[in-house]
């Protein structure tokens, strides 16, 4: 009734040629976005920090206010949450009294989805419930397809999607650049509503383009800012002093590249925008994924082959002790 030692080396042996064949898959490059992708270009040095965006972004979107006074008369979020898609926080250091310098200024960041080029939501979602449009770029959320298990909110780099967790049926709450809008023929009601073009709404290429524009400009000039749509031209633009720029458009090759891209004049990092690779997450997590079940496949197979000469070596030593 033991095992045939002979038929065992040789599934070992089948064995080891599965798991040979089992070598480790290339790493997958960056996704790149659509070339007609959409999205916003924020210009921290524009912002005055009047939140209309903010206002702007909630009536849209049908979200409800959020307190942190205890009066609760105005909505006041101090940041993204489940109520909230898109804040204005504030940086200040020492007496910050002078607008967009690091040491003793102040400045404002947005705070919302960047709808990556190659989203770690997206890859981490296990049912689909969070996609990218593949003309527009545009990452949605689907809430039927949504099961609540929350893996987008640990993938994301930049702590975007926020659970909500004190609904009775919790969905995940995330900026999706107001595609219902653009489907209706407008663009996202933040950048519509915003007095000096801070935030700004277009095609990305044109975007990116606008932002190295601005990069070249001399500082302590007057400048034209365009407002609203940059493709429309559909707000007269504004006109504001060149600020000291950091020679640097965030989002330009952090993860892969994103749709949101932001300039500003005091380091990103000091206004909570963190440093990045540009290797995107997605693909370092995908290909993780296809070398560990590359290699469990092979073991598993090894297994099966074992188990099966057990089997067939238990059958012939039985039938040998006939
Ligand atoms: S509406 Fe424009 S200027 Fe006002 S806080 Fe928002 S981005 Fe800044
Ligand atoms: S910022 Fe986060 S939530 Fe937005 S697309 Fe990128 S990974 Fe997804
Ligand atoms: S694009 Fe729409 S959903 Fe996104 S931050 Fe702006 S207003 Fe809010």
């Amino acid at each position: 009734m033991s095992i045939n030692r002979r038929n065992f080396l040789k599934g070992a042996l089948a064995g080891g040629t599965l798991l040979a064949a089992g070598a480790p898959v290339e790493a997958r490059p960056n996704k790149t976005m659509p070339p007609d992708a959409v999205g916003l270009l924020y210009d921290s040095t524009l912002c005055i920090g009047c939140k209309a965006c903010v206002a702007a972004c909630k009536e849209a979107n049908d979200m409800p206010p959020e307190f942190s006074t205890t009066e609760q008369l105005w909505d006041t979020p101090l940041d993204i949450s489940g109520k909230t898609l898109n804040v204005i926080k504030m940086y200040k250091d020492g007496t910050g009294e002078t607008k967009d310098v690091e040491k003793d200024g102040f400045a404002f960041m947005k705070v919302s989805c960047l709808h990556c080029a190659d989203p770690s939501c997206v890859s981490a979602c296990p049912v689909s419930a969070m996609t990218k449009d593949p003309v527009t770029g545009i990452v949605g959320y689907d809430k039927s397809i949504c099961i609540g298990c929350r893996y987008c909110v640990a993938a994301c780099p930049f702590g975007v999607p926020r659970f909500q967790y004190d609904r009775a049926l919790p969905q995940i709450s995330k900026c999706q650049l107001c595609r219902h809008r653009i489907a209706d023929g407008k663009y996202s009601a933040c950048a519509e509503v915003c007095p000096t073009g801070a935030t700004l709404f277009g095609k990305v290429t044109d975007l990116q383009a606008e932002a190295k524009r601005r990069l070249a400009l001399k500082p302590g000039e007057e400048s034209q800012f365009p407002r609203g749509n940059l493709n429309t031209h559909d707000q007269s633009p504004h006109t504001a002093k060149v600020a000291h720029y950091i020679p640097e458009v965030y989002g330009e090759k952090e993860v892969g590249g994103t749709q949101v891209i932001k300039l500003s004049a005091v380091p990103f990092d000091q206004l909570g925008m963190p440093k990045l690779p540009e290797r995107s997450y997605a693909s370092v997590s995908e290909t993780m994924q296809h070398t560990l079940y590359g290699g469990l496949l092979a073991p598993l197979a090894f297994l099966g082959v074992l188990t099966y000469v057990a089997k067939r070596n238990v059958k012939d030593d039985e039938n040998d002790d006939k």
